[in-house]
């Protein structure tokens, strides 16, 4: 029997049973698609199907194989009419034995679903009122990616499962893992690599516009079970650069709706929904979980906390961050000679001193870039490809599409080597004055106050503003954090961003670091009177 082919003559289905009868085979699964007599809420009253023949067989025998192939099945078949078709005719048979059901249930489905997805067949729906409407089964498939898909989609069959994309309907244990072969094919991954992968669990702290891309390459190349640790809801703000998540989930919870995409993008993954904050209280008992953390949220708190628990229980990280057009990447790994972020970073930077992309504004693909570089990494220290690397900060430069690679040695003063020690060595100073940030209402009262004002917005920031606005003093935040300037040691201070976050934190850093007379404007500039 052909593996596929079209017949103008009605479907027997007997005889191609027998066809793929076999010693080996324990049992027998058929998939019949039927002509039904509605569609979209119109009365059909029969059909017509027509195929474009020559590559709609050889897609349709390529299927039959992959399914073979995949599922290990002993034999495979299609057959799928043409022509004019009766209510209640015989549209589409499936076949498959093999030695048992479950991969004789998965193939048959594997097949029907894949040729109603690829294999160009059109279909002419004749309805009660006379008219008639050709509809392309490719636009179904096409709709299955969109969440507002009215189940009833095709006149013939009810094996067509839209759910399956979107939610885990208790049917998806029945679909295939994702064909890994283009990466079992590269020597460094092979058979065994992808063993590897499947046993192997990755954390993923925070699922946002670093995580989003980490936990889509993470669960499509077939890594055995993932955490997602996530306290936040999905905000429309977010899906310019998080596309898993889409307008309907705004309100929802980042982990769970993640959790549920992933599982649709590889059913063999499994993911653990972590719906909360990492914080000092929690932290040690998730990083215990995995083999691997990759750490994707954007303050530098959370960043240190994680640091300091893969550090105690020397696992190995991947740390990135991004600000504006530009990202950076680190890697740890529990080698004695391996920095951690604390090394790169003595003067721990605190929350927003960089910006965040609330504040600073961002590109979708900045993040991504960088969440797939991080998803390379965690794959490399997986499969163990890594050998050579070392120690490095890179940081990619996205506007002018640049990579640099600095050498990153262990600092001398760092201890590794702290059990216990507290995780949070990033919280609040006790130390630093109570009066951070001061109350101006115009900027005429803020210049009369003795204090020198200085702008730490980037220059894109001041481009807009008003000829009355301008702040003599311009230190942007970006030159400050990369020694590109330095902000004086001595005079009084009052340190102005847009909305008070920034100026806040570079106040409180600058206050640690032992200078007294600096301030910030709260609510930034947006809070003045004009
Ligand atoms: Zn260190």
């Amino acid at each position: 029997m052909q593996p596929f082919a079209f017949s103008t003559v009605p479907l027997e289905p007997v005889r191609y049973c027998e066809a793929l009868a076999a010693p080996s085979a324990g049992g027998y699964a058929s998939f019949e698609g039927w002509v039904r007599d509605h569609n979209e809420g119109r009365a059909v009253r029969r059909l017509e199907y027509e195929a474009f023949e020559t590559l709609a067989v050889k897609e349709g025998e390529r299927i039959v194989a992959e399914a073979v192939r995949r599922f290990g099945v002993t034999r495979a078949a299609c057959v799928h009419r043409v022509g004019a078709l009766d209510i209640g005719e015989l549209a589409v048979w499936v076949g498959v034995s093999a030695a048992h059901r479950g991969e004789a249930f998965a193939a048959c489905r594997y097949i029907i679903d894949e040729v109603k997805r690829r294999v160009p067949i059109w279909k002419k729906e004749h309805y009660a009122d006379g008219d008639s409407g050709w509809v392309n089964c490719e636009r179904c498939a096409a709709a299955a990616d969109g969440r507002h898909v009215h189940a009833a989609e095709h006149a013939v069959d009810s094996a067509h499962h839209h759910d399956r994309i979107d939610e885990a309907a208790p049917g998806d244990a029945l679909l295939p893992p994702p064909d890994y072969s283009r990466q079992i094919a590269l020597p460094e991954v092979g058979v065994a690599g992808q063993a590897k992968l499947a046993a192997a669990s990755v954390l993923v702290v925070g699922a946002g516009g670093l995580g989003v891309p980490v936990l889509q390459y993470l669960a499509a190349a077939g890594v055995g079970r993932l955490g997602i640790v996530d306290g936040d809801v999905v905000e429309a703000s977010n899906l310019h650069r998080q596309p898993l998540y889409g307008p309907a989930d705004v309100g929802r919870s980042k982990a769970e709706v993640a959790a549920r995409r992933l599982h649709a993008l590889n059913p063999a993954v499994r993911v653990d929904v972590h719906a909360g904050r990492a914080d000092a209280s929690n932290v040690d008992a998730l990083v215990a979980g995995y083999d691997l953390v990759v750490e994707c949220t954007d303050n530098f708190r959370t960043k240190f906390l994680v640091n300091d628990a893969v550090l105690r229980a020397r696992k190995p990280a991947v740390f990135a961050s991004v600000h504006q057009y530009e990202g950076q990447l680190q890697v740890y790994r529990p080698l004695p000679h391996w920095p951690c972020l604390r090394c790169l970073w003595p003067e721990a930077p605190r929350d927003g001193l960089v910006g965040n992309c609330a504040e600073a504004g961002v590109l979708g693909p900045v993040p991504a870039t960088l969440g797939a570089l991080q998803a390379m990494q965690a794959l490399k220290r997986l499969l163990g490809l890594d050998a050579g690397e070392t120690p490095a900060l890179v940081i990619v430069d996205l506007l002018g599409l640049e990579t640099r690679r600095l050498a990153a040695q262990r600092h001398p003063d760092c201890d590794h080597e702290r059990p216990g020690a507290p995780s949070s060595a990033v919280g609040p100073a006790d130390d630093i004055p109570v009066e951070l940030e001061l109350d101006f209402e115009t900027l005429a009262e803020a210049f009369e106050s003795g204090l020198e004002l200085v702008d730490i917005r980037e220059s894109w920031e001041r481009a807009h503003d008003p000829p009355g606005l301008q702040i003599p003093t311009h230190l942007p935040l970006s030159e400050l954090v990369h020694g590109h300037v330095e902000f004086p040691a001595e005079g009084r201070y009052l340190i102005i961003c847009a909305h008070g976050v920034r100026s806040l934190s570079l106040t409180e850093h600058l206050r640690s670091l032992g200078h007294p007379g600096v301030y910030s404007l709260r609510g930034g500039l947006a809070a003045l009177r004009s």
